[in-house]
């Protein structure tokens, strides 16, 4: 029977989700896949995106971990495609290779001002918070007014872990630099500005309900975004997400306000249009159009420019993929150009062997839930492709391995993982808590690889 090798690049929820669905599928030939990814521990984003106070999404990584648990699928961490492995490379060892590198930039905001001194990135902040081992260790938190940008469920997480009291974070796993920093925040107001009205917004009824628990933290909403057009009405009666977020908003207006020490403020029908340095060169004004609504689902400007007094601006306007070495890449859109996963190369013909999925594939919007229907569709043309597969000089499995260790790449296994795994848990359980984030790379890897000194 013949064996498909198969190399998945990234070993987030998109890649193993394609991994799983594979060894499921019904096939007329063997598998052998290894999954590759250049963080020493597996989950993308889901380690290093969801937030730390959402445990039951965090809780996904059980049913991920129970796919890696089965032994069928190679993990290889710590390796990055493009330096430490090529497209060359892998068409010497595979029959083919699924693209699942998803995205951890952030979009551009092309306003004046948005590059200064205390402007910063949602993706960059959201990698410190959760940990993430190639981003600095310690965040500026000095401003006490600061403005969000954006109003999808990013710019909520954001506002949430700005304006939420340090300790009521210390239950979850952030890691202990991250607390500490949390905790010295001087942080009184987090305004979140978003384009549209707050029946058009991109967030979750969960997420904004979540906002409205935060200990200590007031509300506030503004009565003149509350005067809905025909458009707004109509959303409220015919869509369910829209219903429920106009309940809350409405529970919000006419709840006391006054007694917290913190605030958050939601600002709707509000453009972002500059940023506004004070005499240090510093972020010192966020300045924004009013808008309103323009009759056909969408807004105008209404030129009338308001501004507020912040010390640190955050763009949550999206994230953006990021070029692979040797691989196609849509600048515009930041994804690896594809017809249904099968990638595309110049003028648009399919390259055989080559496949994306996730968030490379789709762009960066879209629940976790949605990585498992992309796989499905990728595997769907990588099964029926049979007979354009590449035909690789080395496919055995040890051919990998030798190639990895001649290079001096220190990767790390799906034991690795195990150990790292429990050496965080046993890390939290002193203080009570589910686990505590290693954080720098050398030392998740020398723990994963058991090389780590005993202390
Ligand atoms: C801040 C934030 C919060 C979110 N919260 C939620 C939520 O609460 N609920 C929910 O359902 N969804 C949430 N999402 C969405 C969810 O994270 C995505 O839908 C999902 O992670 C996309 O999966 P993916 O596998 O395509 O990409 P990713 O999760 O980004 O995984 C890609 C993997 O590829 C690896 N990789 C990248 N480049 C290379 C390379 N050159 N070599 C080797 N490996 C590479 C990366 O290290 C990573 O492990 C959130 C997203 C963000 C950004």
């Amino acid at each position: 029977m013949t064996k498909l090798r198969l190399a998945i690049v990234g070993a987030g929820p998109a890649g193993i989700y394609a991994a799983d669905i594979l060894l499921k599928h019904e096939r007329s030939f063997d598998v052998s896949i290894d999954l590759f990814d250049h963080l020493p521990a597996p989950y993308g984003l889901v380690r290093y995106g969801v937030a730390p106070d959402h445990p039951r999404i965090k809780g996904i990584i059980t049913a991920l971990r129970e796919v890696l648990d089965r032994g069928d699928i190679r993990i290889f961490g710590n390796v990055r495609f493009g330096t430490d492995l090529t497209l060359d490379d892998l068409k010497q060892h595979y029959h083919a290779v699924i693209f699942a590198t998803g995205a951890v930039r952030d979009a551009d905001l092309d306003i004046p001002g948005i590059d200064l001194p205390g402007s910063y990135g949602a993706a960059d902040f959201v990698s410190w918070y959760d940990g993430h081992p190639d981003f600095p260790r310690t965040w500026p938190l000095e401003a006490e007014q600061v403005a969000v940008i954006g109003n999808g469920n990013v710019a909520l997480d954001v506002a949430r872990i700005l304006a939420k009291q340090a300790d009521d974070l210390l239950p979850t796993e952030i890691p202990d630099n991250v607390y500490q920093g949390l905790k010295t925040s001087p942080v009184t107001d987090v305004h979140v500005f978003g384009r549209r009205g707050p029946m058009q917004v991109k967030f979750t009824p969960l997420e904004l309900r979540e906002l409205g628990e935060l200990r200590d933290v007031d509300m506030i909403v503004h009565d003149e975004d509350f005067d809905y057009d025909e458009a707004s009405k109509t959303a409220i009666e015919t869509n369910k997400q829209v219903f429920v977020i106009d309940k809350v908003l409405t529970q919000w207006r006419q709840r006391q306000v006054g007694q917290a020490s913190r605030r958050l403020h939601l600002h709707f029908y509000a453009k972002p249009v500059e940023v506004v340095a004070g005499p240090d060169g510093r972020v010192a004004e966020f300045r924004y159009e009013r808008t309103e609504p323009d009759a056909a689902g969408g807004v105008r400007g209404t030129g009338e420019i308001r501004s507020v007094k912040v010390q640190a601006v955050y763009r949550a306007v999206g994230y953006f993929g990021s070029e692979l070495p040797g691989v196609p890449f849509d600048e515009k859109r930041g994804v690896i150009p594809n017809h249904e996963g099968q990638v595309l190369g110049d003028g648009d013909e399919i390259m055989p062997g080559v496949y994306a999925t996730g968030w490379i594939k789709r762009g960066p919007v879209g629940l976790i839930g949605h990585t498992k229907s992309d796989a499905m569709e990728t595997i769907q043309h990588l099964v029926n492709d049979q007979a354009s597969w590449w035909n690789p000089a080395s496919p055995s499995e040890e051919s990998v391995v030798e190639l990895l260790e001649s290079r001096g790449v220190q990767y790390t296994d799906l034991e690795g993982w195990h150990r790292l795994d429990e050496h965080e848990i046993a890390l939290g359980e002193p203080q009570g808590r589910a686990r505590i984030k290693v954080v720098p790379r050398d030392e998740m890897v020398q723990i994963a690889r058991g090389t780590a000194p005993v202390e």
